[in-house]
């Protein structure tokens, strides 16, 4: 297997010893880093304040000063995760004692050859390599529960409040703030934590550069970013929150130490703040879509007050121009009574779309009551055919019963039973060419029957509400006819208010697209369910299923 080059690494190397410091540099440089050389330990701590972060520091043991192991001490306190490797002259057992506690794990002895250089300093690098991958996947592991946190939280201000505290639990820091500008631009939001904290202009100007940026920016600003009581803080981190590429605001951590996060930070708040800005984003969508499901109702509660109020204010005037129609139509002979005959139609057909109408704010209100008692399943058909035998005739259409062999009783709401089933055959009805036939099939049905049934039909908001009641059986009616059917994508929506499978501009019959809605509703109403199975061009069934409690037979 080929051997991997490892990536080139930032080395700093400490050594008051010029030819050995030239000789580390050249070997360094040789290994395919990218090394920089000083003559003290005091030079060695203003390059890794000033150029930091490096990856390693090879640092002599003695330097007039400032020793190797305490300018150690003081690097990886800037950086936990900094290699360092040791070059004594003499490996005394307690120099060495004093490195390994100091965590410093890798030291070469001199005079050392230019291989051995090479190894130990590769090793450290493997080494410090490992601690951060570790660092980072613990931080993935931190990330990954505050993304749970953050996506938990749907209102705008919470969710601020967890996003500050989250970003000072991942990195530690003095505090954090969270601007936000997403909504009204003119009325910013600032959030800090710990509570109280002020961001001043710098750490707005610094917000201002991440964003330009469209990274993390370590910054270390002359006047402070953010102060908390009496203290000031010039270092910080800051990462912009965007959404869909716009800038909605910015996370900044601040402190008074300027290495304050260790290396990596910079990723892991940038990782926090995207999480952040699609938290923010579903927070925000989540307030539009409340709202507008707030403005929805409204409507709907308003469309339905309207309907109510007309409905009832066109009750009266259509009850007497009903009235006095029927009496000219009973008391005139020849022409005059053809048209008071047209007239009580065209009024008893608006009669039918105002009942319509009241009928659906009553079942929207709840105030339809049961009024339940015992009856046949045949009566309740042959009931309802009797009232539409007249306009079957006119329309030359035949009507078929097929009716179950037994009777079948149960307690049912016989008045809004016939409106369902009146509404499914004059649909029929209307629906089928001059010769066609209409059937109606009743039957008493077991539970996996109409289970079979509803699986096969397209779904509907009865059979979504219905939950079947176990070992129940049923009471079946069929309506088929060989009409115009209904097209396949027009079946799922068919039961909604005012749908009709064709457009109102364009369908040759009348109707407003209630009368579907209605009948399903009315059969929920009844614990039922309502169903169909048509194709186009052959015809439709509708069907209803009413539980049923069979009080006696034969
Ligand atoms: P309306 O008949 O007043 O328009 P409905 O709710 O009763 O309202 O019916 C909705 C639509 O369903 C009708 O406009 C028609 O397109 C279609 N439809 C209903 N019943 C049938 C049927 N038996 N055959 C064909 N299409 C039908």
């Amino acid at each position: 297997m080929a051997e991997l080059s490892p990536a080139p690494a930032r080395i700093l190397i400490a050594d008051d010893d010029e030819v050995m410091c030239g000789f580390c540099l050249r070997a360094m440089a040789a290994a395919g880093h990218t090394p920089r050389a000083v003559h003290s330990a005091a030079a060695a701590l203003a390059t890794l304040r000033s150029e930091g972060p490096f990856d390693l520091l090879l640092a002599d043991i003695q330097m007039p000063g400032l020793d190797g192991i305490e300018l150690t001490r003081i690097a990886r306190e800037l950086d936990p995760a900094i290699a360092v490797v040791i070059m004594t002259g003499h490996s005394s057992p307690a120099t060495l004692h004093a490195s390994v506690r100091r965590g410093v794990a890798d030291y070469l002895t001199k005079p050392f050859e230019l291989d051995e250089l090479t190894v130990v300093v590769a090793q450290a690098l493997d080494k410090r390599r490992l601690l951060q991958e570790s660092l980072r996947l613990r931080a993935v592991e931190q990330l990954l529960a505050s993304s749970e946190i953050l996506n938990g939280t749907l209102e705008r201000e919470a969710l601020a409040h967890t996003l500050v505290q989250l970003a000072r639990t991942q990195l530690p820091a003095a505090v954090s703030f969270l601007l936000l500008a997403d909504q009204d631009p003119q009325a910013t939001l600032v959030i800090s934590n710990p509570p109280g904290a002020t961001l001043l202009p710098a750490g707005r100007d610094a917000i201002a550069q991440s964003l330009k940026a469209c990274r993390a920016l370590r910054l270390t600003a002359p006047t402070p970013l953010g102060t908390l009581a009496s203290t000031a803080f010039h270092h910080g981190l800051v990462v912009g929150l965007r959404n869909r590429g716009e800038p909605i605001g910015a996370l900044v951590l601040c402190d008074e130490q300027p290495h304050f996060a260790p290396v990596g930070s910079e990723e892991i708040l940038s990782l926090l703040a995207n999480q952040a800005s699609t938290a923010l984003r579903n927070a925000h969508l989540y307030g539009q879509l409340e709202t507008a499901y707030q403005d929805l109702r409204e409507l709907d509660r308003l469309k339905s007050e309207f309907i109510a109020i007309a409905s009832h204010e066109l009750r009266s005037p259509l009850a007497i121009v009903l009235g006095y129609a029927t009496m000219v139509h009973d008391r005139t002979e020849g022409e005059p009574r053809q048209f008071a005959a047209r007239l009580v139609e065209g009024a008893q057909r608006i009669k039918a779309i105002v009942d319509d109408l009241l009928r659906l704010h009553d079942v929207d209100r709840l105030e339809i009551a049961l009024v339940q008692a015992p009856a046949s399943l045949e009566d309740l058909v042959r009931g309802v055919v009797e009232r539409f035998l007249a306009q079957a005739k006119q329309k030359n259409l035949a009507i078929q019963l097929a009716l179950p062999p037994e009777p079948v009783i149960f307690d049912l709401d016989c008045e809004l039973a016939q409106l369902v089933l009146g509404n499914l055959l004059a649909n029929a009805l209307k629906f089928t060419p001059s010769g066609g036939q209409v059937t109606l099939e009743a039957a008493r049905w077991s539970q996996a029957q109409l289970t079979a049934a509803l699986s096969a039909a397209p779904p509907n908001p009865t059979i979504r509400r219905l939950s079947l009641p176990l070992a129940a059986a049923w009471a079946v009616v069929h309506v088929h006819d060989t009409g115009i059917g209904i097209p396949r994508e027009h079946q799922q929506r068919i039961f909604e208010r005012f749908y009709q499978a064709a457009h109102s501009l364009t369908r040759e019959q009348g109707g407003t697209g209630l009368g579907l809605a209605i009948a399903g509703d009315l059969a929920s109403l009844q614990g039922g369910v309502i169903w169909l199975s048509s194709n186009e061009g052959q015809g439709s069934s509708f069907s209803f299923a009413l539980p049923l409690t069979i009080l006696s037979s034969g």
